[in-house]
């Protein structure tokens, strides 16, 4: 079965070869990418999925960073941290930082899940194709590493005026930055829309 497919930079239409082993498929006037064939592409994003959860559940339920000014401490949870700001009178803010670094990776994970884990079982997830389009249009609202920037950032500012602990979420939190973003990279798109063409 072949499929026409448009350049996305030079935009010519052209038969996309059905490939069966991991390789490149590349325009021929441009030489742009124009299909990533990923070895085991379902299987690594599912694991990555999975360990992506397993870090998102520690880093909002463990303490994010802890203040030391002489006998006080203080721990905050990236939640906890998010309230604060409500409750501080920056409403809009806490709902943007709930919403790019909890909500929306959170959304994203629950979604590549229910794509992947039927798929993995040779079943056909319900309703695949919005789902899938809902995936992508979440991604640009994942906004963790600029929450993390802004941490780091105000860490090195606050560290002269207490000490400051990084706590267990914290460190969750920066490797789940790395985790989805590999999870995001190594979907094949291709794959699961071929597999909703080729459904029975
Ligand atoms: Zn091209």
């Amino acid at each position: 079965m072949q499929t026409l497919m448009a350049c996305h930079d030079c935009d010519l239409i052209q038969r996309l070869p059905h490939i069966t082993e991991p390789g490149r498929v590349q325009c021929v006037r441009c030489g742009a990418v124009l299909h990533h064939k990923k070895r085991n592409s379902i299987e690594r994003t599912l694991s990555l999925t999975l360990a992506g959860l397993v870090l998102f559940a520690l880093a909002n339920s463990f303490p994010f960073l802890a203040f030391k000014l002489e006998a006080q401490v203080r721990q905050t949870t990236l939640l906890t941290g998010i309230q604060e700001l409500y409750t501080q009178g920056m409403p809009e803010l806490s709902i943007i930082v709930l919403l790019t670094t909890v909500l929306v990776p959170l959304a994203q994970m629950t979604c590549m899940l229910y794509i992947l884990l039927p798929l993995k079982f040779k079943k056909m997830p319900i309703g695949l194709p919005s789902v899938f389009r809902f995936l992508r249009h979440l991604q640009p609202w994942s906004m963790m590493e600029v929450f993390m920037l802004g941490i780091l950032v105000s860490v090195v500012k606050l560290a002269k005026m207490a000490k400051i602990v990084p706590g267990v979420a914290l460190f969750s939190f920066l490797a789940l930055i790395f985790v989805l973003a590999a999870m995001t990279a190594s979907l094949d798109s291709h794959l699961i829309w071929e597999k909703w063409e080729t459904r029975r």
